[in-house]
C-alpha cells in the first residue's frame, strides 16, 4: 500500500485549480497525469532578467525589468497596426510597449496613462524607437516584477502557455509534503544537497544544478534499489544446484574453437548453476558474437544434471531458427530438443506437452507458449531468454515462477549498452559480456549517402538482385509520427514493387502476425528478394544471402539501433554493404554519429560513443525507447551519479534488506514515489 503522505502527489491533475477536461489533454501529452508529474515537470531553462533604472543601461536584445511611467496610447485604429503604449523611464527615455491583436485589450486596462508600472520583457528596437513586444509581466509594485528576475521556461505542448504551466507547477509544489530523507547522510552532505521538498522548489526557481542532481539521484536510487531488492529476493529463493559431469558437452563437435569471451562466460554460468540460489545472469553480446553456443552449453549442463531447459524467443521466426541451429549443433549429443510455438495445435502439441511432462524432451525452444499454464515440466532447471530487452522486469519475474523450484535464468541481449546503463537496466542481474568477436568476420562496407541519390541506389539494388543476392530496405518508424512513417514505408514499398515486381515484400509492426510471418518466410526461403521493412527486422531473421541493406533517414535512428539493423547483413561468406541514406538537414552531432557507424562495427564502442555524443547537456528528449529507464535523470547525471546511487542502494539492502529501519521506511516512500513498488512487493515474500 502506498504511504498516505504521498496521496496528494498521486492525485489526478484535475484536482489542480484550473485543470478541467480541456487542459487535461495537453498535459497528458506531456506525460503529466498526476500532481507529482507536474511537480517533476522541470523547466528546460531559465530566462535571466536584469533590473535597470535607466534604459541607457540596457542593451538591445537584453531581458530587463524596469519601472516606467505611461505617457500615451497609440493605435487601435486599423486592425493590422499594433497597439503601442509609450512609456518613460526615470531619465525620460521613451520605450514603446507593443501589443498585437487581442493582447491590446489587457494592455489598455493594465497601463492607464499616468500610471507607474514595473515592466519585464526583452528590449528591442523598432526603427529608431526602443520597444518591448508583449512584455512578459506588468505589475503595479516592484515585488511582482523583481520576484520574476529569473523565470522558468517549461517544455510545452499545444494548448499550454508558460504562465499556465508555471501556475500549475506552483500549485503542485504547494502540495508537496515533507518527505523523510532516504539518501544516505554522507552522500547528502558530500553534495550539499537540500531535502526533497526544498530541492523540488529550488529546481523550479532557478538554475540550481545541485537541486536537479538530487532529484535525479532520487530516481536512480529508486531504480537501483528496486532492482537490488529483486536480486536479494532471488538470492533467498531455493533453486536446484545443477552440476554437469560434462558427458554431453564433450560430445559436441563444434566446427570452431570458442573465443576467450565465450569460455569466460561459460565458466561464469557454470559456477552460477552449481549454486542453490537461482542464477540471474545477463549474457550481453553483440549480434554475431556467438551467444547461441554459450546458451547451448548452459542448457547441456542442466540436462547433464538431470533437469530440463527451456529457451524463450520473442518471435515465432526466431524460435524456429534457434530450434534448427540447436538441433544441428546438439545432434552428436543425442539430446532431445523440441519446438513449441502458438502454432502447434492438436496431436503435435499434445505429444510435446507429454514429452515435457515425462521428461523425454530435455530442451524446448519456443515463444511465450512454453510458459502457458497448460505446459508442465517434469523438472525445469534453466530458462534462457533470448533478446531480453523485449521483456520488462515484471515479465522476467513472472517467468521465474514456472517450475517447482525457481529455475535458473540466463537472459541474453544483443543490444550493446554502455556499462552505466547496463546497471540501470539490468541492475538485478550479474552480467557476462561477449566483448570479443569470433575471428574471420568480414567487415560490412558502410557508406553514408545523400538521399538525393536515390536513383543511383535503386540502380545498385537492381544490379545486386540480378546477381542472385537479396537485400533489405529499411524505413524509419519512430513513435511520434507513426502514421506518417507508416505511409512513407508503404509508399516506398509501392515504388519498389513497381520497379522489381512480386519479389518485394513489406513487413511492419502493424501488420497482422500471420502476414508478417508469411512475408518474412518468403524472404527467408529466397522466394522474395527484397524486404522492405520498418525496424521489426531489428530482432529476427538470419538470411546469409541478404548482403545489402539500405537504411532510409538513417539520422533518425539511434546508433545502437542502426548497429543492430546492420547486423542483419554480413552473415554469409559474401562481402556485405550497408548504405545509410541521410537527409539534407543533418546536425553536426548527426553527422558525427553516422560517421561513427562507418568507422566501427564494435557495438559496445558505438553505444559508449553515442552516449557521449548525446550526453553533453542534451536531454533525453529524443530518447530511443528502452534507452534508459529514467524520466528525470539525463545522460550526464546518469554518468556522474548512477554509480553512487547504485552502491548506496547496495549498502542499504545489505544493512537493511527488509527496509525496516527508519531510512528503510523512507526508502519505501521513495519506491512508491517512483512507482517502483514491485520492489516493495517482493519484501512480502513473493
Ligand atoms: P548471436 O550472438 O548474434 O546470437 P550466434 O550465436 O548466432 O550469434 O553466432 C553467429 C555465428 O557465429 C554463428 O554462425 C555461429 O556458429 C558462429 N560462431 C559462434 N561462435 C564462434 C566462434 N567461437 N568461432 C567462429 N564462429 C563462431
Ligand atoms: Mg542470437
Amino acid at each position: 500500500m502506498r504511504p498516505e503522505l504521498l496521496n496528494p502527489l498521486f492525485a489526478e491533475t484535475e484536482s489542480l485549480d484550473g485543470v478541467g477536461p480541456k487542459l487535461k489533454k495537453p498535459l497528458e501529452k506531456l506525460g503529466l497525469v498526476k500532481v507529482k508529474d507536474v511537480a517533476y515537470h522541470l523547466p528546460d531553462r531559465f530566462v535571466q532578467r536584469r533590473a535597470v533604472t535607466d534604459l541607457d543601461e540596457a542593451s538591445v536584445g537584453e531581458q530587463i525589468v524596469i519601472a516606467l511611467t505611461v505617457t500615451e496610447h497609440r493605435g487601435g485604429g486599423s486592425n493590422r497596426a499594433p497597439y503601442r503604449v509609450l512609456a518613460q523611464d526615470e531619465a525620460g527615455n521613451v520605450v514603446a510597449l507593443t501589443y498585437f491583436g487581442r493582447a491590446s485589450y489587457s494592455a489598455k486596462k493594465q497601463l492607464p496613462v499616468g500610471s507607474k508600472r514595473w515592466v519585464a520583457g526583452k528590449l528591442d528596437r523598432y526603427g529608431d524607437m526602443l520597444q518591448i513586444v508583449h512584455p512578459d509581466h506588468v505589475s503595479e509594485d516592484s515585488s511582482g516584477a523583481m520576484g520574476n528576475l529569473v523565470e522558468p521556461v517549461y517544455p510545452l505542448a499545444e494548448g499550454l502557455t508558460q504562465p499556465r504551466v508555471a501556475g500549475l507547477a506552483h500549485q503542485a509544489l504547494d502540495r508537496c509534503p515533507d518527505l523523510p530523507e532516504w539518501i544516505e547522510p554522507g552522500v547528502l552532505s558530500d553534495h550539499d544537497w537540500a531535502g526533497w521538498r526544498e530541492a523540488m522548489v529550488l529546481a523550479h526557481r532557478g538554475e540550481h544544478s545541485a537541486a536537479r542532481d538530487r532529484l535525479a539521484y532520487d530516481e536512480m536510487l529508486a531504480n537501483s534499489l528496486a532492482l537490488l531488492l529483486v536480486k536479494e529476493a532471488n538470492r533467498k529463493r531455493r533453486g536446484q544446484p545443477l552440476s554437469g559431469d560434462g558427458h554431453l558437452r564433450t560430445r559436441l563437435e563444434l566446427p570452431f574453437p570458442l573465443t576467450g569471451a565465450q569460455e569466460r562466460s561459460n565458466r561464469e554460468i557454470e559456477s552460477d548453476l552449481a549454486q542453490e540460489a537461482p542464477m540471474l545472469r545477463l549474457l550481453q553480446g553483440d549480434v554475431g558474437a556467438g551467444k547461441t553456443v554459450v546458451a547451448l552449453e548452459a542448457m547441456l549442463i542442466a540436462v547433464e544434471a538431470g533437469a530440463q531447459a527451456a529457451m524463450l524467443a520473442p518471435t515465432e521466426i526466431l524460435a524456429r531458427q534457434h530450434y534448427e541451429t540447436l538441433r544441428k549443433l546438439a545432434a552428436p549429443t543425442g539430446v532431445h530438443i523440441a519446438l513449441l510455438t502458438g502454432r502447434d495445435k492438436g496431436k503435435a502439441r499434445e505429444s510435446i506437452l507429454m514429452g515435457l511432462l515425462d521428461g523425454s524432451i530435455q530442451i524446448v525452444v519456443g515463444t511465450h507458449a512454453i510458459f502457458q499454464d497448460a505446459v508442465n515440466y517434469r523438472n525445469l532447471g534453466l530458462v534462457v531468454i533470448d533478446e531480453q530487452h523485449r521483456f520488462g522486469v515484471s515479465q522476467r519475474l513472472q517467468l521465474a515462477r514456472k517450475g517447482k523450484k525457481t529455475p535458473h535464468t540466463l537472459a541474453m541481449t544483443a543490444t550493446p549498452i554502455p556499462r552505466t546503463l547496463t546497471l540501470a537496466q539490468y541492475g538485478e542481474m550479474d552480467v557476462s559480456r561477449l566483448d570479443e568477436m569470433p575471428p574471420g568476420r568480414q567487415p560490412i562496407d558502410t557508406r553514408v549517402i545523400s538521399a538525393e541519390r536515390i536513383e543511383d541506389i535503386v540502380a545498385a539494388i537492381s544490379r545486386h538482385l540480378e546477381s542472385g543476392a537479396q537485400a533489405y530496405w529499411v524505413c524509419p518508424m519512430v513513435r511520434e509520427n507513426e502514421g506518417e512513417d507508416l505511409a512513407a514505408a508503404e509508399a516506398r514499398y509501392a515504388t519498389l514493387k513497381e520497379r522489381f515486381g512480386d519479389g518485394v515484400v513489406l513487413v511492419h509492426g502493424q501488420l497482422r502476425p500471420e502476414l508478417k510471418d508469411a512475408a518474412m518466410e518468403r524472404f527467408a526461403n529466397g522466394d522474395a528478394q527484397l524486404l522492405v521493412a520498418t525496424t521489426v527486422i531489428e530482432v529476427g531473421v538470419d538470411v546469409p544471402n541478404a548482403t545489402l541493406m539500405v537504411i532510409e533517414q538513417a539520422e533518425r535512428f539511434g546508433l545502437a539501433q542502426l548497429h543492430q539493423l546492420r547486423g542483419r547483413v554480413g552473415r554469409g561468406s559474401q562481402k556485405s554493404t550497408c548504405l545509410l541514406l541521410r537527409g539534407e538537414m543533418l546536425s553536426e552531432v548527426g553527422r558525427q554519429r553516422l560517421a561513427l557507424m562507418r568507422e566501427t562495427q564494435d557495438g559496445f564502442r558505438l553505444a559508449e560513443e553515442d552516449l557521449k555524443l548525446r550526453g553533453g547537456g542534451e536531454l533525453l528528449g529524443t530518447r530511443q525507447s528502452g534507452d534508459t529507464p529514467f524520466h528525470i535523470a539525463d545522460l550526464d547525471q546518469i554518468e556522474r551519479l548512477l554509480p553512487i546511487a547504485h552502491s548506496d542502494a547496495r549498502l542499504l539492502v545489505e544493512r537493511d534488506g527488509v527496509l525496516a529501519s527508519s531510512r528503510g521506511e523512507a526508502a519505501r516512500v521513495l519506491l512508491y514515489l517512483f512507482e517502483r513498488d514491485w520492489g516493495v512487493q517482493l519484501l512480502r515474500g513473493g
